[in-house]
This record gives structure tokens, C-alpha cells and sequence, in this order.
């Protein structure tokens, strides 16, 4: 929390315990603090166990974030969570975890209570790429349903297909301003069925080549390659 002024800060809870006990934050140190969209540079005015308060000095505003909507299928947790944390590195805006006719059953029925450590992992690695905002997760759902949260004009979905049009090319066709939703599939792949669903919401279907990656490195090579298009 922060004065109206901005001119002082107060950290509490857990990271102010993580601040105080294992960083021994000391009056006087100075840090950035990413606060409501600013980067500040604040100076230690006191620490307890439970508050450590700031002077902030200046303040810059940061937007890092990319118009990036990231539908990716539920695979196996501890690949979906290191996605989710190097997407959000990336610059991921919004990811929505899709329930895929090839996800794994056990892991479909343990998405709901993922979802708090899915967002979690989010927020530390904002934290930790010192991103202005946290990228949004929503909860694990049906692919309908994930479709239907999607308001980016323009939509494409990562597939290996007869089609060989690439990210690349497809991305140089839409302006460097524009919103954009990538989509990746479960290990098993999309179905027909869901390739079709796709296309008759308008996504358009590319190839990152014709090496299969594995989900994970499909959704951090998409992502780096339309960021790099973006920034
Ligand atoms: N045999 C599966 C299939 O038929 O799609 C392989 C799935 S791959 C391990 C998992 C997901 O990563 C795919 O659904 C796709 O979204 C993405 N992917 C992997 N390699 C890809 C590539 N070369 N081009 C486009 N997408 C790829």
C-alpha cells in the first residue's frame, strides 16, 4: 500500500517477512518497488517482522506487459507451471488453461485446485521480471468456453498441419499495436474436432517447422517469436 502522494509505501505479510528475516532489509538500503504500474526507487524507513516501510523517490511508469492471450491445454502440471512462468517472463497478458479432449483425465479433474498455485507461480515470476502487473490466469475450462474468452482480433493457433505457413509469416501481416491470442495444444495434439472448432472461431493455423516441440517449448518459442513482433 502507498500514501495518496505516493511519497511513502508500506510492504506486509509475506514479503515483507521474506524482506525483513531473509533479505535483512536495514533503514537506508535502497530498492526498486514495482507499485500500480511505477517503478520507484525507495528507500528503507523502517523494518518489523510484519511492515517494512518506504520513502519512495522516483517514480517511472512501466507498462511491460504484451497484448498477449495465451490459450494453452492442461498437460502435465510440472511442464503447464514452467510455461506459466517463463510466459509470464515473456509478457503473457492473460493465459486460460484449456480442459482438451487429449488432456490427461487425472490432470483434468485436479486443474480446480491448481489454479491458486498456477496463479502463484505468476505472480512471483512477474515479480521476479520485475513486470508492472501480474498476467491474468483464468481457471482450467472446456475449449468452448476458453474460445469464448478470447477478444483478440487476431487469433492463431499452433498445430502441426498439411498447412505450412509459419508464425513468422503470419505475424508480418498484422501490425506491431494489434492483440493477438496463440493457442498450444496437449502433448497428444489437438483433434480434428477442435482444429475445426478453431477455425470456424477465425483462429489461423501455423507451424513453428517441422520439428514436434514438446508443449512447453512450443508456447515459449510462440511467445518469443510474436513478442519480438510486438516490441
Ligand atoms: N503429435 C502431436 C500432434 O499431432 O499435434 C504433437 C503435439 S506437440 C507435442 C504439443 C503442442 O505443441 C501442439 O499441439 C502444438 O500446439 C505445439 N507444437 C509442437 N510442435 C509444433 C510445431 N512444430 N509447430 C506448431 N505447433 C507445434
Amino acid at each position: 500500500t502507498w500514501n495518496d502522494e505516493r511519497t511513502s509505501a508500506a510492504l506486509t505479510g509475506d514479503q515483507a517477512a521474506h524482506l525483513a528475516r531473509v533479505l535483512r532489509a536495514q533503514p537506508g538500503q535502497i530498492f526498486d518497488v514495482v507499485a500500480g504500474g511505477f517503478l520507484h526507487r525507495a528507500e528503507v524507513t523502517a523494518v518489523r517482522d510484519d511492515q517494512v516501510t518506504f520513502a519512495l523517490h522516483e517514480e517511472r511508469e512501466v507498462d511491460n506487459a504484451l497484448p498477449i492471450h495465451l490459450l494453452i491445454a492442461v498437460f502435465k502440471f510440472d511442464h503447464l507451471e514452467w510455461a506459466i512462468e517463463k510466459a509470464t517472463e515473456l509478457g503473457v497478458s492473460r493465459i486460460t488453461p484449456v480442459l482438451a479432449r487429449r488432456t490427461e483425465k487425472h490432470l483434468a479433474q485436479a486443474s480446480a485446485k491448481r489454479v491458486e498455485r498456477w496463479r502463484r507461480i505468476a505472480h512471483e515470476a512477474a515479480q521476479q521480471s520485475r513486470r508492472s502487473d501480474v498476467p491474468r490466469i483464468d481457471d482450467a475450462q472446456p475449449l468452448a468456453a476458453a474460445l469464448a474468452t478470447v477478444d483478440a482480433a487476431r487469433r492463431i493457433l499452433l498445430a502441426e498441419t498439411e498447412e505450412q505457413n509459419t508464425l513468422r509469416n503470419a505475424l508480418a501481416t498484422s501490425d506491431a499495436e494489434q492483440a493477438i491470442a496463440l493457442a498450444i495444444g496437449p502433448e497428444g495434439g489437438w483433434t480434428a474436432d477442435e482444429m475445426k472448432k478453431f477455425s470456424d472461431e477465425g483462429w489461423q493455423h501455423v507451424t513453428l517447422g517441422p520439428r514436434i516441440l514438446r508443449a512447453e517449448t512450443a508456447a515459449i518459442a510462440a511467445l518469443a517469436i510474436t513478442g519480438a513482433h510486438l516490441t
